[in-house]
C-alpha cells in the first residue's frame, strides 16, 4: 500500500469515529449525576486527584465529567486520551517522566506536571473508541491488574450510560413528535365539520332572525357561543402544534404598533365595561410584523389582565421606544404572580394553582405569544407591579428610520 492509501484510509476510520461519537449526541452536554458519579468513585477508589470522563473531538478533547479539574476540555494535542484511543486496551504510564511514549509531551514537561496516567477506552459496541475513562496523578504510579480490571469495568459503565442516555433522549423526541402528529392531524380533522357548524348555526340565526321572541333562540345563541370557544381551543391547540415546530409562519408586513394597540384596546374595553384601560407614551417607529400574530400577543396580554385581576379596575398600558426597540407594557393591579412562576407561566400548558376553578383556559396563550414574540426577535417577560398586579412587557426590533439624504 502506497502512503497515501494509509493516510486516507486512516482519515476515513477517523471519519467514521466521530460521526459514532456525534451519535450520541453528547458533546458539550450540560453536567450530569451519573458521569459526575462514577468519576468521583474513581477518585475515591483508587486515591487519584484527577478522574475524567473524556471525549476526544476532531480537534479536542472534552471532558463530559471531571473530578479535580477546571478546565472544561484541552486541545486534542497534546492530549494523552488522543492516544489512549488508539488501542482497545487499558493504557498505563508509570511514570511519565521517563517513559518514551509521553516524557516530552508538554502536560508533563509543563506545569500540570502529569506523572501516572491510567485510561480505560469508551468503545462502542460496533468497535469506536470516543474517548476514555481516565485517572491521573502527579506522582508516579503502579496500577495493579485488579486495580485495571475495574477501571475497564467502570469504563463499561460509563458506555452503558451513555447509551441509556441517547435511548432516553431518542424516546422523548419520539413521543413529542407523536403528540405533534397527533394534534395536528386531529385538529385539521376537526376544522371541517366545525366549520360548517358555524355556517349551519349562522343559516339557522338568519331565519330566527324574524321572530326574536321564538323559543329556540336562546338555544342558538347557547350553542354559537359555545361553538366558538369550540373553535378557540382548536386553534390553540393548532397554534401549540405550530410553536412546537417553530413554524408559526409569519407574514411581515411594516406595522403601526401603537394604532393596533389603540383598536385592541378599544375592543376590550367595549367587551369589559368593568374596566377602564388608559394608553401612554407613543410608539412613532413602525415594526416589522406579521398582524394577526401580534394582535393574538396583545389580546391574549389585554384579556388576562382583566381575567386574571378582575378587581383591578385600571389596566395601563405603556408604550415607549428607543434606538432599537419598540417597547410596550401591560400593567394590571391584580394579585400579581409569585416570582417562582414568573418563567413558568410562559411554559406550554402551564396554569398557576388555583386558576382551574376561577377561569377558563388551556395555559397556552403566554406560551404561544412567547413564541410569536421571539419569532419576531423580540423578548417577552413579567415582573410584579410596584405596588401590586403583573406588568407584562414585550419588546421588539424597531425599523431603521430612513433619514432624508442631506
Ligand atoms: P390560560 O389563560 O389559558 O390559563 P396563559 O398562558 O394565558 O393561559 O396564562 C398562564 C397562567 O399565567 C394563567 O393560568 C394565570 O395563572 C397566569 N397569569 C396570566 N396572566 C396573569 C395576570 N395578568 N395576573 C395574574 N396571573 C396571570
Amino acid at each position: 500500500m502506497n502512503t497515501a492509501k494509509v493516510i486516507g484510509s486512516i482519515h476515513s476510520e477517523e471519519a467514521a469515529r466521530l460521526r459514532a461519537l456525534a451519535r450520541y449526541e453528547i458533546m458539550d452536554s450540560p453536567p450530569d449525576g451519573s458521569f459526575d458519579r462514577i468519576t468521583a468513585i474513581c477518585a475515591r477508589m483508587f486515591d487519584m486527584p484527577i478522574a475524567l470522563v473524556t471525549l476526544v473531538d476532531h480537534d479536542r478533547i472534552w471532558f463530559k465529567s471531571r473530578y479535580g479539574l477546571d478546565a472544561a476540555q484541552i486541545d486534542r494535542e497534546p492530549g494523552l486520551c488522543a492516544s489512549a484511543i488508539l488501542s482497545p486496551d487499558i493504557y498505563v504510564v508509570n511514570d511519565a517522566k521517563f517513559d518514551p511514549r509521553t516524557l516530552a509531551n508538554p502536560l508533563v514537561s509543563g506545569s500540570m506536571g502529569l506523572r501516572f496516567y491510567a485510561a480505560a477506552p469508551l468503545t462502542t459496541s460496533d468497535g469506536f473508541g470516543l474517548g476514555t475513562l481516565c485517572v491521573i496523578d502527579q506522582r508516579p504510579r503502579s496500577f495493579s491488574a485488579a486495580e485495571q480490571q475495574t477501571l475497564q469495568d467502570l469504563a463499561a459503565v460509563v458506555m452503558d450510560e451513555m447509551e441509556l442516555r441517547i435511548a432516553a433522549l431518542r424516546s422523548i423526541t419520539r413521543e413529542a413528535e407523536r403528540e405533534r402528529e397527533f394534534v395536528a392531524i386531529v385538529g385539521h380533522e376537526l376544522r371541517n365539520p366545525l366549520n360548517n357548524l358555524h355556517l349551519s348555526l349562522s343559516v339557522a340565526q338568519e331565519e330566527l332572525e324574524a321572530q326574536p321572541e321564538h323559543p329556540s333562540q336562546r338555544w342558538l345563541t347557547k350553542a354559537t357561543t359555545y361553538a366558538r370557544g369550540l373553535s378557540t381551543l382548536l386553534s390553540e391547540l393548532l397554534d401549540v402544534a405550530r410553536a412546537d415546530q417553530g413554524q408559526m409562519n409569519l407574514k411581515l408586513a411594516p406595522l403601526d404598533l401603537q394604532q393596533l394597540m389603540e383598536e385592541l384596546v378599544e375592543q376590550v374595553c367595549l367587551q369589559n365595561p368593568l374596566h377602564s384601560i388608559t394608553i401612554s407614551g407613543s410608539i412613532r417607529s413602525s415594526v416589522m410584523a406579521d398582524p394577526l400574530r401580534l394582535e393574538q400577543v396583545i389580546m391574549n396580554l389585554l384579556t388576562n389582565a382583566v381575567k386574571y385581576a378582575p378587581e383591578s379596575r385600571t389596566i395601563q398600558v405603556v408604550l415607549s421606544e428607543d434606538v432599537d426597540h419598540v417597547h410596550v407594557s401591560v400593567a394590571d393591579e391584580g394579585v400579581g404572580i409569585p416570582q417562582a412562576q414568573q418563567a413558568l407561566i410562559f411554559q406550554r400548558y402551564y396554569r398557576s394553582p388555583g386558576s382551574d376553578k376561577n377561569t377558563q383556559g388551556l395555559g397556552v396563550g403566554l406560551y404561544i405569544a412567547a413564541n410569536i414574540i421571539t419569532q419576531h426577535h423580540g423578548r417577552i417577560w413579567v415582573e410584579n407591579g410596584e405596588s401590586k398586579g403583573a406588568v407584562f412587557h414585550f419588546t421588539l426590533p424597531r425599523r431603521p428610520i430612513r433619514r432624508a439624504a442631506p
